[in-house]
């Protein structure tokens, strides 16, 4: 593999999500000899850590996630690592951060290249890329730039954002990081849907009655209450990952698998996406809060949060596309904080045929995402012992001994930004479609509060959230597959 030579530069390096997910995805990026012997990470945050400090939380973080690890590359990998303390506020520091960047470029012959990572929270991203403009931190090779979401707060605030970053970078180096396209059935749709004329061929209104996407969480708002309360189950899931894979599951097929193709391919769609108008709010979405039990705090009753918020912990609601190959059919989603289990699925549901034997089942395929990694198709046969239709599940899975070569997400992600592939990376264009639809929908129910009539129906945790969300099909037929 090639070695890229490269200086990189993470805001928010002693964070929860550098720790985590960036360093590990980094020494795995190094052990295959993508980045090697000219690159150098520096990491910055508010704290006055030593480089020294930063190479043993960077050593811990691998220790953490490997298994085995071999001793002397890890202490060769982590001597790569430098510490600048950073407010990222204080316009000094971005020269002393600039002069260690130049430094350290010459020092591992890293050609001019520079990465930014913002790992930070996300109000700090425009201060960020306005400075680096400003103090001409950019290099004389490459500059690319990796943002986390969420990528604004509505469509006014990511235009402005995307203004500020750039004045510095050009789209094709701004690299929106979506976790969710790292993953491995997420990256899998499109080789599904696209190499097997089975499903290929079936993938219209024809055929398909609806599509549902459920990202389920167990987990409660925990620590992030402060923040979540500001966001919404809308804004943090819906935004970004749940419509992502719409556009993967709705678009059409791509005239190749490059990354100009894919975008066009997903521009093409989302230009017919239909916007929702208040009337259609009202009645095809629905906003939930968990209550409380015994052992675990309602919503209203976190850290953090306010007492009288309207945020919604979780939301239903229905997609719809004018044109492409799916043009017509409903697509229902949710998501929810304190569901029964965590759980990230996909379901396509066909429609029934008729039969002499009356009593089929849909072939449904569904695609799972999280915990498991499969898809499998419902199909009907002739029952055994007496006259009748039974069903059984065609599966397409890994073994264990796959599942554990499947990288995280984030090393996926990062390989790509280290080669410079931009498919599985948020487009602006998309962000701006997707930050219309949110709106559209943000506006609605924001006038329902301001005239004091918050529709935000409460749910009990650990189920699947509450009834009304039962109540966004179009018809009576159809209902939520995963119960
Ligand atoms: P965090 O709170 O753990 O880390 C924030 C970092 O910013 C710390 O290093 C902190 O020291 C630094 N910081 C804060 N104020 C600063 C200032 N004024 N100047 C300089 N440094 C400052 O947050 P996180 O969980 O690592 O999340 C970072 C970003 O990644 C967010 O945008 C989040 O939405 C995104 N993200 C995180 C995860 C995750 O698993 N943690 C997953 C997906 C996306």
């Amino acid at each position: 593999m090639k070695n890229i030579p490269v200086v990189m530069i993470i805001f928010g390096g002693s964070g929860d999500l550098a720790h985590r997910k960036l360093y590990p995805a980094l020494f795995n990026l190094y052990e295959q000899g993508l980045i090697h012997d000219n690159f150098a990470v520096i990491g910055t945050a508010r704290r006055p850590w030593s480089h020294e400090y930063l190479r043993e939380q960077v050593s811990d973080a691998v220790h953490e996630t490997h298994d085995t690890v071999d001793e002397n590359d890890l202490k060769e990998f982590a001597s790569h690592f430098y510490y600048q303390s950073h407010d990222v506020t204080n316009v000094e520091h971005y020269e002393t951060l600039k002069k260690l960047a130049q430094d350290l470029d010459d020092r591992y012959c890293a050609r001019g290249n520079r990465l930014f990572y913002m790992a930070m929270a996300p109000r700090f991203f425009g201060t960020i890329a306005t400075h680096i403009n400003d103090q001409h931190l950019t290099g004389s090779g490459f500059n690319r730039i990796v943002v986390e979401k969420p990528f604004g707060h509505d469509l006014a605030s990511a235009e402005k954002l995307n203004k500020e970053i750039t004045a510095s970078f050009d789209e094709d180096d701004i690299f929106r990081i979506d976790h969710y396209l790292g993953k491995e059935m997420v990256q899998n749709i499109m080789p599904m849907r696209f190499t097997n004329p089975l499903i290929k061929n079936i993938w219209s209104g024809d055929y398909i009655k609806n599509i549902q996407v459920t990202l389920a969480e167990r987990l409660g708002v925990e620590a992030r209450g402060g923040y979540y309360d500001t966001s919404g189950a809308l804004r943090d899931m819906v935004q970004n990952h749940i419509f992502q894979i719409i556009t993967l599951l709705a678009m059409p097929e791509p005239k190749d698998l490059d990354s100009a193709s894919v975008h066009q391919a997903k521009q093409d769609l989302l230009a017919s996406m239909i916007i929702p108008t208040p009337e259609d709010v009202k009645k095809d979405f629905v906003r939930g809060k968990y209550l409380g039990s015994d052992t675990t705090f309602a919503y209203k009753q976190e850290p953090n949060v306010d007492p009288n918020s309207n945020t919604e912990t979780f939301v239903a609601g229905k997609v719809k596309f004018a044109k492409g190959p799916v043009a017509g059919v409903p697509i229902y989603f949710r998501t929810g904080k304190e569901l029964r289990e965590k759980k990230n699925r996909i379901d396509i549901v066909l429609k029934h045929i008729n039969n002499l034997y009356g009593q089929a089942h849909s072939n449904n395929i569904t695609i799972e995402i999280d915990p498991e990694s499969k898809i499998y198709i419902t199909i009907n046969g002739k029952r055994i012992d007496q006259p009748g239709i039974r069903r059984e599940n065609l599966t397409y899975a890994f073994s264990k001994a796959e599942m554990v070569k499947v990288p995280d997400g984030y090393e996926r992600l990062l390989h790509d930004v280290f080669v410079n592939d931009s498919t599985n990376f948020t487009h602006w264009s998309e962000l701006k479609r997707y930050w219309e639809f949110i709106d559209a929908i943000e506006d609605a129910w924001q006038k329902e509060n301001e005239v004091g009539k918050p529709k935000v129906v409460q749910y009990l945790p650990y189920r699947m959230g509450p009834k009304e969300a039962n109540n966004i099909f179009e018809s009576l037929t159809e209902h939520w597959i995963y119960e």
